[in-house]
């Protein structure tokens, strides 16, 4: 059987987060609340604008990386359908719970 990456991956997560170490290089102290610390975090947050840039000029959806976005649109048909589909679950669960309040 080949190697588990998925699953080496998983664990390795899970100790360097019982270790109390970033779970991204397993080198420095997290940012507190968070599980990568500040300079993976920074990383991330530009290979992340990076890419939104790159699938956003292809006019291809952001979210999924693989279907066409609408037009005037960052994200494919099916991604915006489940963004409304999300929010509308938000704020019926903010509606639930003020009703339960009051
Ligand atoms: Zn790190
Ligand atoms: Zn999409």
């Amino acid at each position: 059987m080949s190697f588990d990456k998925n699953k080496w991956q998983r664990e390795q997560y899970v100790r360097r987060k019982s270790e109390g170490i970033c779970v991204c290089c397993g080198k420095r102290t997290p940012v507190s609340g968070k599980t990568v610390c500040e300079v993976c975090r920074q990383k991330a947050r530009e290979r992340w604008r990076e890419d939104y840039q790159f699938y956003k000029n292809k006019g291809i959806c952001v979210r999924c990386c693989k279907k066409k976005a609408e037009p005037e649109r960052v994200l494919c048909r099916e991604c915006l359908e489940d963004m409304k589909y999300r929010q509308r679950r938000r704020v019926a669960r903010k509606a639930e719970l003020l009703n339960l309040n009051l």
